[in-house]
């Protein structure tokens, strides 16, 4: 007869099960020795909690328990780092940074996500090093995920784009040319802080550019830094920030997920 049991749930070899288990030619009789090792499998099932389900979103869209911070439209969800309404433009359903204008940073306060953002650099290239396509992702207003045109522009790697800047070298240069939609995503874990005011445990982050990996679990040494050595201040949740550095870098389709 046809053994019943190749599709058996446990995971131990079903072979083994079928012998165990069909004891005469057409009759299927759980042996006790079958019987046991069922049981023995049944003590490291866990059945709770149940995930909560989430819909997947179709490409690039957000899934169904995502915040979204720009879908393209307008920049409610978002202020001037310097007081006020964000001051970048929205066209054609991309933000885009207008030099002057400042920082921006969303109205809403975040700790450990996971944060999707898609940029693009300027097709004209103009400048180089730093000085071509630099805005920045700050991960609660303080930590930087480089945003840089960094394809065929050397500058120093730890500021390249997808570095965390001035601490973590990318693991790859994963660049698609100026005026095209690049992506970072983005799970960050935020550091802690003990009621003296301590780190007791750092930021840390993983990020795929354009669906490499390029930082993966990288520790963070403190804030961003511009000149000199990274240190942690204490802080609570905060918002995502994004970066005027003069030159007019697009984004679009934000979303992030508490974690
Ligand atoms: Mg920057």
């Amino acid at each position: 007869m046809r053994a019943p049991l190749r599709t058996c749930a446990w995971s131990v070899p079903c072979a083994l099960l079928s012998t165990l288990i069909l004891t005469a030619p057409g009759a299927v009789v759980a042996s006790d020795a079958a019987l046991e090792v069922h049981r023995a499998a049944q003590v490291t099932e866990r059945w709770e909690p149940v995930p909560p389900t989430v819909t997947p979103g179709d490409d690039d869209a957000p899934p169904s328990d995502a915040i979204v911070l720009f879908d393209g439209s307008d920049l409610d969800v978002w202020e001037a780092v310097g007081g006020g309404p964000a001051g970048w433009q929205v066209a054609e359903g991309a933000m885009t940074v207008s030099p002057g204008t400042g920082d921006i940073r969303t109205r809403v306060d975040f700790e450990d996500v996971q944060l999707h953002v898609e940029w693009r650099t300027p097709a004209k290239i103009e400048g180089e090093g730093q000085g071509r396509g630099n805005s920045g992702v700050f991960l609660m207003e303080r930590y930087e995920v480089q945003v840089l045109d960094s394809y065929q522009n050397p500058t120093y790697a730890n500021g390249q784009a997808a570095s965390i800047y001035k601490q973590h070298i990318p693991l790859v240069n994963a660049s698609r040319p100026p005026g095209e939609w690049q992506s970072y995503d983005i799970l960050f874990t935020a550091p802690r802080f003990n009621d003296a005011g301590r780190m007791v445990s750092p930021a840390q982050v993983t990020v795929l550019h354009n669906g490499v990996l390029v930082q993966h679990g990288a520790v963070l040494q403190g804030e961003t830094e511009y000149v000199g050595a990274p240190g942690y201040k204490a802080h609570g949740p905060a918002p995502v920030r994004l970066q005027d550095h003069s030159n007019p870098v697009s984004y679009r389709n934000i979303w992030v997920r508490r974690l």
